[in-house]
C-alpha cells in the first residue's frame, strides 16, 4: 500500500503539481525534468536559521516558501529548476527530518541564475496552511495567571489539556466561516504561542525540553464559548474545533531565532483595537514544563503542535454586560513577537 508519506516522498506531489502547472505558470514541457524526492538518507535534521511559510498554489497544493533577502524562494519550483529533491511541506519537512535537502535547495538557488524565477514578491502570496496533517494537535488551557484571574478559575495545578482536529488548521489570511447561531454564536479570540515539535520526546527533563522543539508560529486557538462552556455543561472540545478554528501563520520561524519562548510579547486586534496585549513571561506552565508534563504521559512526534494558552482580554473574561462576541465582518490580528502577525476575518 502507497501511504501519503511513500507518495510524497516518491515525487507524486511534484508530478501532479508540474502537470497543471505550478503558481508561476510553468508546465510539465518547460524546464529540467520533475526532480526526484527521496527521503532523508542521513539523522534526522531539524531546520535552523530560517523563517517558512506555506503558499497555496494554483493547482491546489499547499507547499514551502522560504523567507530570503531576494524575496520568497517557491521550493517546489527551485527543485524543478534545479533538479533537486526537498521536502515540499512543512509535515513532511519535519516529520521526514530532512532539512539537509531544504538547505541545500536554499544554497543552490542563491548560487544559480537558473532559480531566479522561484523568488515570489511576498506581498503576491497566497497563504496556505502551515500544517495539514500533524500526528497530534495538543493544547493547554489556563496558562497565564491573569487569564486564570479574568475567566475566574483557580490556577491549574498541571497543565489542563485537550486537542483540536486537523479540519480546525487554517491559513494567514483565511476567513473562517461562523456556523449559524443556532449551533454557535460567542465566538472570541486567543492568541497564542504554538511550539512546533521536531525530535520525538518522550519523557524528556525540564532542562532538555527545548532540545526537542523546532520552531514557534503565531497562533489563534478559537473559540465558541457557548458550545466550551454550556453543552450542556463544560467540554472545552467542542467549542474549540469547528472547521477553520485553529488559524496559525504566518510563518514557523526556527527554533534558534527565536531564542527565549519564555520572554516574547503578544497582542490581539480587533478590526484595529488592541484587546489582549502582554507577554509569554507570564505563563502558568513554561514552554520547557508543558512539554515535559505532556512528554510523560505521550510521546510527542515530530510535526506534532501545541497551543499553549492565552493570556488576559478575551471576551469570556468581560463583565457580562460587556461581551459583545465577535461576528461575521470582523478582522482579527494576532501578533507574537519575532513570529509575525496572523490576520485572519470572519464570514
Ligand atoms: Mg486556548
Amino acid at each position: 500500500m502507497t501511504t501519503r508519506r511513500d507518495f510524497l516522498a516518491t515525487g507524486g506531489l511534484v508530478t501532479a503539481g508540474m502537470l497543471v502547472g505550478s503558481s508561476l505558470g510553468a508546465t510539465a514541457t518547460d524546464g529540467p525534468k520533475a526532480p526526484k524526492v527521496t527521503k532523508a538518507k542521513g539523522p534526522r535534521e531539524m531546520p535552523r536559521d530560517v523563517t517558512l511559510l506555506s503558499m497555496a498554489n494554483g493547482d491546489g497544493t499547499e507547499t514551502l516558501g522560504v523567507k530570503t533577502d531576494r524575496g520568497i524562494l517557491d521550493v517546489r519550483t527551485a527543485c524543478r529548476l534545479l533538479g533537486l529533491a526537498a521536502p515540499l511541506t512543512l509535515d513532511e519537512l519535519l516529520q521526514g527530518g530532512d532539512a539537509a535537502g531544504l538547505n541545500r535547495v536554499i544554497a543552490a538557488a542563491g548560487r544559480s541564475a537558473k532559480a531566479k524565477p522561484a523568488y515570489l514578491d511576498e506581498s503576491r502570496i497566497k497563504f496556505g496552511r502551515l500544517f495539514i496533517n500533524p500526528g497530534k494537535i495538543v493544547c493547554v488551557g489556563l496558562n497565564y495567571k491573569r487569564h486564570a484571574q479574568e475567566v475566574k478559575m483557580a490556577l491549574p495545578r498541571v497543565p489542563p489539556l485537550f486537542s483540536k482536529f486537523n479540519n480546525a488548521l487554517a491559513a494567514h489570511q483565511c476567513t473562517i466561516e461562523l456556523p449559524p447561531r443556532e449551533v454557535a454564536y460567542k465566538f472570541d479570540y486567543e492568541t497564542e504561542l504554538l511550539i512546533v515539535m521536531g525530535r520525538r520526546a518522550r519523557n524528556v527533563t525540564e532542562a532538555e525540553a527545548l532540545d526537542y522543539v523546532a520552531g514557534y508560529c503565531t497562533s489563534n486557538d478559537f473559540s465558541a464559548r457557548d458550545l466550551q462552556l454550556e453543552t450542556p455543561s463544560v467540554q472545552w472540545l467542542i467549542g474549540k474545533t469547528l472547521d477553520k478554528f485553529a488559524p496559525i501563520g504566518p510563518y514557523f520561524v526556527s527554533a534558534d531565532r527565536v531564542g527565549d519562548p519564555n520572554n516574547l510579547k503578544l497582542e490581539t486586534r480587533v478590526n484595529g483595537e488592541v484587546r489582549q496585549s502582554w507577554s509569554t513571561n507570564d505563563f502558568i506552565f513554561n514552554t520547557q514544563q508543558m512539554i515535559a508534563y505532556i512528554s510523560k504521559h505521550w510521546t510527542l512526534e515530530p510535526g506534532d503542535i501545541i497551543f499553549t494558552g492565552t493570556p488576559h482580554g478575551v471576551i469570556l473574561g468581560y463583565p457580562k454586560e460587556k461581551q459583545v462576541w465577535l461576528k461575521a465582518g470582523d478582522e482579527l490580528v494576532s501578533s507574537i513577537e519575532k513570529l509575525g502577525d496572523l490576520h485572519f476575518r470572519l464570514g
